[in-house]
């Protein structure tokens, strides 16, 4: 296959020990692997070699971007990746340094194309700390000797007054100092985690600012390309609107900030705070300390927006800091001593002060932050014990409560997020459905059709069993992976579902069309998810060849296991769809080991793989043109000549142990804990109760986190089968009305027995424990979930 035609063509590599830099051609790699990360794979197998740590010359940091990268029009395809050996890996899971990466969106990708690249390769490493300078063809290294110690947002203002125009990314103290948390901050406030900011680091580079002067993308076939478009922005799909955060996009400090060429239907946003500062702040970095502040301050305050900066600015991971707050947090739950052995005071937690030192400390790598450095999970095994083993993270992509997601985790070194996206976000929208949420289109019908259209089969759809999720772990990851070459987004692709039309379920194919016609070259569904297969075989073969041991290795998190989930951070109530569609609870669910091995046993089969050893097959490289590939893990004993299948014997038992473990499986989740002793309430005496629940909404601590609320709250009593509710209007809240019929579409829904109403107002029981052993039930939207928090500290 030869490239198609819309490439610039060649990528720059630069030696930062010599300070020579040279081109390459795009073509070697691009007819195999595409783009972006297929070529970056790619270059990466060639060139590092497995035994080099992540600070060692011969790692290569390398950018590198799709096809459709710099392409006007809206549809987007300017996102960018960097890839590395990180220690990242080896920090979270205690084995050695290991490939990885991070996908980033801005425009920095663009510009890169737009001064002649496909992308760029950093080897070597700097006596002295060094930033680069890249306008097409004239290629700079400067002393950074000024800039080494600064932030990253003062790096680039640096940078913007030196080289005005540029697109810059650039390392905070963080990375400097090899953090294994460490990010890089691109353009736009685009932000790369799996730690390559440590990769930065090591090599002493402090930043990079790129300009071109070819501003536009040769498209083979614009026409197509507009009604590609036109069809796209037609059918209203708009923001995704998952368990209500969709108010983040919104507000008169909020407007949009999309990516290069993108029409920008999702929620990346520039904030601007009271005291004018501004930048991006979105989805998991936005929520990471919102409901600590709140519960701190008693209001709505900054101060979110300011540990997201502050993280930035130091270079530091905002899902790595969340992990370790919750950790801390669990770990002091269960007693171990963490704010002594740690030099912590959680009491803190919330305050600006708290995250300014824990961010800090991390850093700088000051006192615990050596220790802290490593993230929750480093940190938790230096404890060691028990402390290893809390379940701490709340991840909302949990594949106890989204079962397609169960084999998207042990083949990445990182938390796969675009992976994860897929169902994860079909999941929430149907929640919304599941909630009664009037505009919400993604039923369980839809769901299933979406099971069969792109997953695989609608076994894949039904959340309580593992039935369907090898063959849609397959899907997910080769067409995930073809994106990534693409660099399309995956808050835009697939078109997984569609708002308007009969049945919802979007197109798998509209990526290769937007391919074929950028490029000229005719791609269909099934060529993009072989290059994606493809890429995912490579990767698979760098990660045997840098000690990833199969079978053993591919493996979920034992907390998933042994813990049954209890919540959720936007649906406490974790609905899914379960059997033919039925609406069902996950609490209380876990991922039995033999289910697992089952279900990791089917993968390998489909992957043409060898089923005792979880080793590839050179049947199954050679089918996916990497011949070259199956040679070398052949000389290295971690190839099988042709892969072996579990016997027929072996399968029918497992097929009998199948049918006792799937109704075990939808049995899991139905306990619920016996309300407390005595009578339930009525009339006068519930009203009460009911009355001192409004009054906490008046209170000064709480009161100005409601303000402006126009919501009503029912609460649905089944012991006596009666409704009642709350109205607030304007914030503030009328007295507890009895109502004949529920309302039909509340904000805020409780239901409870009323002799947990009467035990929790008695402070007999804590509302916490009431919603873990299910006596409490709550519906709500999840920044209302958020603020409600804010009366457990009454
Ligand atoms: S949809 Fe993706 S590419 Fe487009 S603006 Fe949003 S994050 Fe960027």
């Amino acid at each position: 296959m030869s490239p198609p035609k819309a490439y610039a063509g060649k990528i720059l590599r630069v030696d930062l020990t010599t300070g020579r830099s040279e081109v390459f051609a795009t073509e070697r790699y691009a007819g195999r692997f595409l783009g972006g990360r297929g070529v970056a794979t790619a270059i990466y197998w060639e060139e590092v070699p497995p035994e080099a740590p992540f600070d060692a010359p011969e790692n290569r940091l390398i950018v590198a971007v799709g096809p459709l990268c710099g392409m006007s029009g809206g549809l987007g395809g300017s996102r960018w990746g960097m890839f590395a050996k990180s220690p990242f890996p080896a920090a979270a899971r205690g084995n050695g340094d290991r490939f990885c990466y991070g996908n980033l969106g801005g425009a920095f990708g663009a510009e890169l194309r737009f001064a002649g690249y496909d992308g760029l390769v950093l080897q070597g490493i700097s006596a002295r700390p060094v930033w680069l300078e890249v306008e097409d063809d004239r290629v700079v290294l400067h002393e950074a000797g000024d800039l080494w110690g600064r932030s990253t947002l003062e790096t680039r203002a640096a940078l913007r007054d030196r080289v005005p125009g540029f697109r810059t990314m650039a390392v905070g103290p963080a990375g400097e100092n090899r953090v294994p948390l460490a990010t890089v901050l691109a353009d736009g406030d685009a932000s790369c985690s799996g730690g390559l900011g440590a990769v930065f680091g090591a090599k002493r580079l402090k930043a990079v600012a790129v300009r071109g002067s070819r501003r536009s993308v040769p498209i083979a076939d614009r026409e197509e390309l507009r009604r590609i478009d036109a069809w796209i922005r037609s059918l209203q799909r708009g923001n995704v609107k998952v368990w209500g955060l969709d108010f983040m996009a919104h507000g008169p400090r909020v407007r949009r900030a999309p990516c290069y060429g993108c029409m920008g239907h999702c929620l990346r946003v520039r904030y601007t705070s009271r005291d004018g500062d501004a930048g991006k702040f979105m989805c998991q970095s936005r929520f990471f300390y919102l409901h600590h502040a709140w519960n701190y301050y008693g209001e709505e305050n900054d101060v979110p927006f300011r540990a997201n900066r502050l993280c930035d600015a130091y270079g530091l991971d905002t899902w790595e800091v969340q992990g370790l707050i919750d950790w801390l947090l669990a770990a002091r739950a269960a007693g171990i001593a963490v704010e002594r052995d740690l030099d912590l005071d959680l009491s803190g937690l919330g305050s600006l002060e708290f995250i300014e030192d824990l961010v800090r400390r991390i850093s700088l790598r000051r006192g615990s932050g050596e220790r802290l450095a490593l993230g929750a999970q480093g940190v938790a095994r230096t404890f060691g014990g028990s402390a290893a083993q809390l379940d701490a993270r709340c991840d909302p992509y949990d594949p106890r409560y989204c079962t397609v997601n169960a084999l998207l985790y042990p083949f990445e070194t990182r938390e796969p997020i675009q992976q994860l996206h897929e169902a994860g976000l079909v999941l929430s929208q149907w929640s919304s459905w599941a909630k009664g949420v009037p505009e919400a289109h993604v039923s369980s019908a839809v769901v299933r059709g979406i099971a069969e259209r792109f997953w695989g089969g609608v076994a894949a759809a039904d959340m309580t069993t593992l039935d369907g999720k090898a063959e849609a772990a397959r899907r997910i990851q080769d067409r995930q992976l073809a994106k990534e070459c693409l660099g399309v987004c995956d808050w835009m692709f697939p078109l997984i579902d569609l708002p308007p039309g009969n049945d919802h379920v979007g197109d798998p194919a509209i990526e290769s069309r937007i391919l074929s016609a950028a490029v000229g070259s005719s791609f269909g569904e099934a060529d993009l998810r072989r290059i994606g297969e493809r890429v995912f075989h490579l990767q698979r073969a760098v990660l045997l060849r840098e000690g990833h041991r199969a079978v053993e290795d591919d493996e979920l998190p034992a907390a998933w296991h042994d813990r049954p989930i209890q919540t959720h951070v936007a649906d406490p109530d974790l609905l899914a769809p379960g059997p033919g569609g039925r609406i069902v609870s996950q609490l209380g669910r876990r991922i039995h080991r033999r289910d697992f091995a089952r279900l990791r046993e089917q993968y390998y089969v489909l992957r043409g793989w060898d089923v005792p050893s979880g080793l590839p097959s050179r049947d199954a490289l050679e089918a996916l043109d990497l011949t070259d590939v199956a040679a070398d893990l052949e000389a290295r004993g971690l190839l099988v000549p042709h892969p072996r299948r579990p016997g027929w014997s072996r399968r029918l038992r497992r097929a009998w142990e199948r049918l006792g473990e799937r109704r075990r499986c939808l049995d899991a989740a139905t306990g619920r804990a016996a309300p407390p002793p005595g009578v339930s309430l009525r009339g006068e005496e519930l009203r009460a109760l009911l009355e001192a629940e409004r009054a906490k909404f008046g209170l000064a601590a709480v009161r100005r986190n409601f303000r402006g609320w126009n919501k009503i709250m029912q609460y649905h009593f089944p012991d006596i089968g009666e409704y009642w509710v709350l109205r607030f209007v304007d914030g503030e809240v009328s007295p507890p009305e009895r109502v004949e019929r529920p309302v039909a579409h509340p904000d805020i829904q409780y239901e409870m027995d009323t002799r947990t109403l009467r035990a929790m107002s008695n402070r007999e029981l804590s509302g916490e424990k009431a919603y873990l052993t299910r006596r409490l039930r709550i519906r709500a939207a999840f920044a209302d979930l958020l603020k409600l928090q804010s009366l457990n500290r009454l």
